[in-house]
């Protein structure tokens, strides 16, 4: 049977394009988060992301930003959760946060709703621990901009069952997506990699051995990457990117992973990258 009514949990960088997503392949969409503020953020964003879309792809058949947007419900009403077969959890990447989150949902979800955790870094076994159903706990890290990536890193945790990795499947294959499924390790494959190459980037700008603008230059022309890793980094997020080198420093117990000081001051310098305007580079908000 197809899944019709999604809950997505955060409204920030990722819930908008995984609502987005959903909605433009026909899902109710039942999109949550604790400000009001964020939720008419992401309506406008979302409306716009469509109309820009629309744009570029010549879509003669008119304006369809209001259908798609009809099919979302914006709340901060965690009950609203009751209706939805399958929930997509987009919150802060901080583990205190997303267990409050899990424990609530775990007590208004019917019990064969299945929870994804698009998670950065957080193991999707211990996000499992905070529920009663840790079988139907799987994580789905989509990657940013949803709706233009066709591939999601699928996670199984310690008691990921079949039943739930067959679900999941089904949904992203509605959603136009592969999976790649991969076993439960803190960062799973991608953010392994990708959080360290960031910050021994950052570490490299600190050290000034080269500017922002040489680093990725050096990743784009001489390796063939689209963006380079500071470039990369504004496109996340860079308070995602300190709690995720956190929660990977955190458990490897591994001296590799500690963040580079310079991220940090930019953090609590409130230098977000892209979503605030102001990070590694400078964007018009
Ligand atoms: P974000 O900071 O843009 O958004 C997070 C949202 O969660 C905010 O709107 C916040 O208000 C909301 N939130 C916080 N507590 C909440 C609660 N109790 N209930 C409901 N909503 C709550 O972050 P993001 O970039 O969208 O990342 C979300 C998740 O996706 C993180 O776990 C992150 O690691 C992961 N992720 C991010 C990227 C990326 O490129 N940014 C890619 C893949 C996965």
């Amino acid at each position: 049977m197809d899944i019709k009514t999604v809950g997505v949990v955060g409204a920030g960088v990722m819930g908008i394009g995984v609502s987005q997503s959903l909605a433009q392949n026909s899902h109710q969409v039942i999109l949550l988060d604790i400000s009001e503020k964020v939720l008419e953020h992401a309506r406008q964003e979302i409306k716009n992301n469509i109309r820009f879309q629309n744009f570029f792809t010549k879509n003669e058949k008119g304006d369809k930003s209001e259908k798609i947007i009809s099919r979302i419900t914006f709340s901060t009403n965690y009950h609203l959760l009751a209706d939805a077969e399958f929930i997509i959890e987009n919150a802060t990447e901080k583990w205190l946060i997303k267990k409050e989150i899990y424990e609530k949902i775990d007590t208004i979800c019917p019990k064969d709703t299945v929870f994804a955790a698009n998670t950065s870094a957080i193991p999707i076994t211990r996000i499992a621990s905070a529920t009663q159903r840790p079988a139907q706990i799987i994580g789905m890290h989509f990657m940013n901009p949803v709706p233009l990536k066709p591939v999601v890193e699928t996670i199984r945790g310690y008691h990921t069952s079949e039943a739930t990795i067959q679900i999941a499947k089904k949904l992203l294959a509605q959603m136009g997506k592969e999976c790649i499924l991969v076993n439960d390790s803190p960062g799973f494959v991608s953010n392994r990699v990708l959080m360290l190459t960031i910050n021994e980037a950052v570490f490299l700008l600190q050290d000034q051995v080269a500017t922002a603008e040489e680093i990725d230059r050096i990743f784009k022309t001489c390796f063939g990457h689209k963006m380079g890793p500071l470039e990369t980094a504004d496109l996340i997020g860079l308070d995602t990117i300190l709690f995720s080198i956190e929660i990977l420093y955190e458990s490897f117990n591994d001296s590799k992973y500690r963040p580079s000081p310079l991220l940090k001051k930019m953090v609590d310098a409130g230098l977000y990258g892209r979503k605030n305007g102001q990070g590694f580079y400078t964007y018009n908000t």
